[in-house]
């Protein structure tokens, strides 16, 4: 079985390294090249300080594709750039594994769109991490039964959007569950702009973003004499790479955008 080549844009970032490393660790997969904005021609391994991988650094994320021809393309870069960077990928025919946040949901439709028109599969997850899925999963279902909620996100302050993708995705999966129910006092006032965090289908979002925090979420629900609060921690990055791992093999049978790790978890 031949392996699947793939391409890590931001292979020097927190996750983007992480990333390299789990693809170097597996058989099936090959790391073809490395996209960043520095660097150019130098071998990825050695510049994070591993044994050489044997895959270069390039800076033009088109030309990398062309040049290098990987069949996935791992992206966890800026918010700024992702979208521009799938645009460039899917036009190719290579499959992005995206996990960089900020994407807005008419950027997500406009990309299912373009993967449909190519036959080429992608997959976005604002959090690889199986934990955090079944997190986001559990809130679903329990709003169902107790639909007065708020989310907590905690992140290191290193983070560039707010709220965290994780917590806008959580925040969609209830709405679905739940009809927009308005909740708090109706005559509450904030004395402090910002106090209750940023409004969503009737329901608040809290962002805090700390040294020492890596990614975090807690979504508490209400109700007469009982809350349920329901907890994930990523205490490192590695904890992101199984979901990403499995992504990368999955999206080479999709042609379509997969929005989310829960669709392709079986
Ligand atoms: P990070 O450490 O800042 O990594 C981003 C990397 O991209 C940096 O090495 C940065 O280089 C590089 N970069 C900047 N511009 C670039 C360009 N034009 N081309 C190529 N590379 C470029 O951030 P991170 O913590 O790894 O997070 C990356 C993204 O993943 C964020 O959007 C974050 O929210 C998201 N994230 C997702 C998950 C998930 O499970 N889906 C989990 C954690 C984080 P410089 O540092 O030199 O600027």
């Amino acid at each position: 079985m031949s392996k699947i080549r793939v391409a890590v844009a931001g292979p020097r970032g927190r996750m983007g390294s992480e990333a390299v490393k789990m693809i170097l660790q597996d058989d099936e997969l090959q790391l073809v090249c490395g996209i960043d904005y520095k660097h150019e021609g130098e071998d990825i391994g050695e510049v994070l300080g591993l044994q050489p991988a044997g895959a270069p650094i390039d800076i033009n994320f088109g030309q990398a594709l062309a040049i290098h021809k990987p069949d996935v393309v791992v992206d966890f870069t800026t918010p700024d750039i992702v979208k521009e960077n799938m645009v460039i990928a899917i036009r190719h025919g290579v499959r992005p594994v995206v996990g960089t946040t900020g994407l807005s949901p008419d950027d997500i439709k406009e990309l299912d769109e373009l993967c449909r028109n190519h036959n080429t599969g992608a997959i976005i997850a604002p959090n690889f991490a199986i934990g955090a899925v079944l997190m986001m999963k559990f809130a679903q279902e329990a709003a169902k039964y107790m639909p007065h909620v708020e989310i907590i996100e905690q992140h290191h302050d290193r983070k560039l959007d707010a709220p965290s993708g994780t917590a806008v995705k959580t925040a969609e999966m209830i709405r679905e569950a739940r009809q927009e129910l308005k909740q708090g006092h109706p005559d509450e006032k904030e004395v402090l702009d910002g106090a209750r965090g940023a409004y969503y289908g009737g329901f608040r979002i809290h962002s805090v973003r700390l040294p020492g925090l890596v990614a975090h979420q807690e979504v508490i629900f209400g109700a007469v004499g009982q809350t349920l609060t329901i907890r994930h921690d990523s205490i490192n990055r590695e904890s992101f790479m199984p979901g990403v791992n499995l992504a990368v093999k999955e999206v080479m049978k999709r042609t379509a955008l997969i929005y989310g790790l829960e669709k392709i978890m079986v």
